[in-house]
Order: structure tokens, then sequence, then C-alpha cells
């Protein structure tokens, strides 16, 4: 008979790290199995790390972990092709520790994590695929690997294996993956000296600016972009919705999207001399609320972004995937320190913890976000245009009188039949938010 652990945690992403770390420190036996050469060496993420979802696990992580820069400003800009209107907001609060979010490199940050994993207890085993889950019936007893006599049992397998997962699907745990409901995301990382980051960007030591993007960079596809400032290199990147993509093969690719977006008036300067160090790409889960699956049954359990977990409004996975893992793992404990089988009935209680937690409480929040969104593609393309438009009519002084140029604001919106569609979109945004 194979080997058998009380839990066998597959991925080694935040999900799977946060869950194997969680169940090791409790004392149970663990085997995780990573498919990556090393942990993080498969990995993508803009990437923000928020602090709170790492610190409820291991509370002095600040000590240790390869964290960029502390984030002091957020920025938001609407871009055209040629211009931009944003918001910044930057706090000195943010700027006082214990630190709020940092930037991330993951492949640093992942074998970090690893480290503390194995430091914990649990098996690792890395360049090993999970090929599917073994049953018995209905009951989930271990994994086949694409090892030989790679047959391993546990008493519950935990599915982090992130988006996409073929586990799951195979199993029958999952529908086939909707490309309406998920983004290919393209990043770059681009070396550049560190005073340089803090010239362009106005920051001092490891303080950090984010700005999220939006509007004629994604070509009318519902999408953003993002540029991050990491310690000696930034981070730029897109991404739309995989449907959309597919719907419009000859409009762009990816990769074409990015290229537009580094050499946007507004982008390029701030990227300029940029040395690339690492392109990757990516796919989000951004389905939200509906399309998270059953994630318990029998001896299984799914977290992280294998289970839909990213609240994509507010850019948020990496902090799901560590709640959901931590709150997966607890339930285990629980269950091993009462004497229950892994059981369907048994396990439900992570499905309970997720309902208390804010993780299903703000993906229920934005529950029709996505629908919103996915059918208002003018959210992307008009609406940035005349926004970016009206700015550059009011602020440009011309010797026309401002009620002028009022009634040419006024008359762009009428002239892109958006005028009276306005209000029902703004109605429809604030049901969304609400
Ligand atoms: C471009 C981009 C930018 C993002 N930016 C942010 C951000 O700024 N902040 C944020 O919080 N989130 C961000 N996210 C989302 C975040 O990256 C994810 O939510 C998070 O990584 C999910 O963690 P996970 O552990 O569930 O999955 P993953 O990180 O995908 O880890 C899954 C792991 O499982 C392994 N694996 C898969 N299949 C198998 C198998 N069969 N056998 C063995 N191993 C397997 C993989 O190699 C991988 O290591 C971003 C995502 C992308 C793509």
């Amino acid at each position: 008979m194979a080997e058998k652990f009380d839990a066998i945690v597959v991925g080694a992403g935040p999900s799977g790290n946060t869950a194997a770390y969680t169940l090791a420190k409790a004392g149970l036996k663990v085997l995780q199995i990573e498919r990556g050469e090393y942990p993080g060496s498969k990995n993508v993420q803009g990437a923000i790390l928020y602090a709170d979802a790492l610190e409820r696990v291991i509370p002095d992580f600040r000590d240790d972990a390869p964290l960029e820069r502390h984030i002091i400003e957020q920025r938001v800009w609407v871009l055209d092709d040629n211009s931009f209107i944003g918001t910044h907001y930057r706090s000195d609060d943010y700027n006082k520790p214990p630190y709020n979010r940092y930037t991330i490199i993951r492949a640093q940050f992942d074998k970090w994590f690893s480290s503390k994993v194995r430091e914990a207890g649990a098996l690792l085993i890395c360049e090993t695929t999970v090929e599917e889950l073994l049953m018995d019936g209905k009951r989930c007893i271990g994994v086949r690997c694409d090892r030989k006599g790679g047959e391993v049992y546990a008493d519950v397998v935990i599915l982090a294996d992130g988006v996409n997962s073929t586990l799951a699907r195979k199993a029958g745990f999952h529908p086939e993956l909707d490309a309406g409901n998920v983004a290919l995301a393209v990043k770059e990382i681009l070396f550049m000296p560190e005073e340089v980051i803090q010239q362009r960007f106005n920051i001092k030591g490891e303080e950090g600016v984010v700005i999220e993007l939006m509007g004629t960079v994604t070509e009318g596809m519902v999408g953003t972009g993002f540029l991050y400032t990491n310690k000696d290199s930034l981070t730029i990147g897109v991404g739309c919705m995989l449907g959309d993509f597919k719907a419009n093969p000859l409009r762009t690719t990816p990769y074409a999207l990015l290229e537009k977006l580094k050499k946007h008036p507004s982008i390029a300067p701030l990227i300029e001399g940029g040395e690339m160090k690492e392109y990757a790409a990516h796919l989000i889960p951004e389905g939200g609320f509906h399309a998270v699956p059953q994630v318990y049954g029998d001896g299984w359990m799914i977290v992280g972004d294998s289970g839909g977990f990213v609240n994509a409004v507010h850019r948020e996975g990496s902090n799901l995937a560590m709640t959901t893992g931590r709150l997966a793992a607890e339930t285990v404990i629980a269950a091993k320190a009462a004497g229950q089988e892994m059981s369907a009935k048994t396990l439900r209680a992570y499905k309970a913890a997720l309902d208390e937690s804010f993780v299903m409480k703000d993906l229920h929040k934005y529950r029709d976000m996505p629908k919103v969104l996915h059918s208002s593609p003018h959210f992307f393309t008009t609406y940035p245009s005349l926004v970016t438009g009206a700015a550059k009519t009011m602020f440009t002084v011309d010797g026309v009188d401002k009620k002028t140029k009022e009634r040419q604001i006024f008359g762009s919106f009428k002239a892109a039949r958006r005028w009276r569609g306005l209000v029902g979109d703004a109605f429809k945004l604030w049901r969304a938010f609400r």
C-alpha cells in the first residue's frame, strides 16, 4: 500500500502554500505537489500583496519575506489614445508601518512562502504533475502523479492548482472553462535603476506607486491594464476577457495590446529605458460570485483561483487565495480534532466559513458586475473618450466661453448617443456596486 497522508495539497501558489502551511503547523502529515521546477516558477501576478491575509497566517512575515515596495499611492487612469484623466490617492497613513499593501515578484515570493511551508513540516515534491484524482465512487482518496508508482493517498485532497483546474474538470467538480468568465493577461517586468523609479514616481526609499489603467488601451474589449513599481523594476501588463479575444481573433493580440500600451504618450516616459526581464501570460478567473463552483465534497476541497475566488472589481486575488487556503485547512484541522471523517457533510463547514468571510461577502456584493461590464463594452470605449474629450475641451483656453464649451461637451455625449443612456448606465453601475 502506498504511503498515506492526512492531506495532499495540489499546487504551491498562495492558496496551496497557505493551506499546506496551516495544516503542517497544526501537526498534520501533509504532502504538497507542484508541477513547476520550484514554487513560483510558473506563477504570474501583477503583483500587489495585501498584508492582512498573509499576516493572519504568518504574523511576522515582514521580517524576511521578499517584499518590493509598500504602496503609498494608488492611481486610476482613464486613457484615450493620446491622453489620460485620472485620480491619485496618496496617503501618509500608508507610509507608517505596519504597511497595508506591497508590490512583490511572485517567483521570489512563492519560493520564500514555500520555505516556510517546509519549515512547518510539509513534504513538498516539485516537477511533478498530478494527472488525476483517485476516486472510490464519489469519494476522493488520493491522487495519481506523472511519476512511476505515482499513486498517493490521503484523507483529503485540497485542489490549489489555479485557474483552469483540469483536475477538478476531469473529476466533474467544475464545468468546462467559460471564455466569458476568464481574462487573459500579459505582463512584462522591466528592469530599471532604483533612483530612476523614485524620481519618475516621486517616491523615496521603499515607497511604491501603482497605476490601474482603463480606456482605449483595451481596444473596446472588457479589460484593464496596470503599471506597478518594484524595487528596481516596473511591472506593466494588460488583460481582457478571453471571450472578447476569441470573438475578434483578427482585431488584436494580447502582445499587441501590451506593446500599444507601452507606447502610449502618458506611459512611455515612465517606462523609458526599462530592460525586459520577464514576459508572461496567464488567465484570471473573473466570473465572480455566480461562477464559484461546488468547493467541497467527500474527501476534496477547492481553494484559490481553482474555485474562481477573484474580486476583479478591486483587483484582489492572492488574498482571496490565501484566505480560502487558510479556511479550508482550518476546517480539516477542526474535523481531525473532532475525529470526524472528511466527508462532504464535515467539509461543508468550509463553505460556511467562506460565506462568513469577506471572500463570499465581497463576491456577493459585486455579483452583477461581470454581467453589467460584459454587456456594456461602451464603458471601455465611448465613455473614456468622452471623458478625456470633455477634459480637453474644458481645459483648452482658446477664447471660447465656458458655456459654449459645456454645450460642446453635451453635444459630444449626444452625438455618441450616450446622453440618455448615461442615466441608465449610472443606475446599472450603482445597483451593481451597492
Ligand atoms: C497578470 C495578473 C496580475 C494579477 N495581479 C494581482 C494582484 O496584483 N494582486 C492580487 O492579489 N492578485 C493578482 N492576480 C491574481 C492572483 O495571481 C491569483 O489570484 C493567485 O495567484 C491565485 O493563487 P492560487 O494559489 O490559487 O493559484 P496559482 O498562483 O495559479 O498557483 C497554482 C499552482 O498550482 C500548480 N499546478 C497547477 N496544476 C497542477 C497539477 N496538475 N499538479 C501540480 N501542480 C499544479 C501551478 O504550477 C501553480 O504553482 C493577478 C493575476 C494575473 C494573471
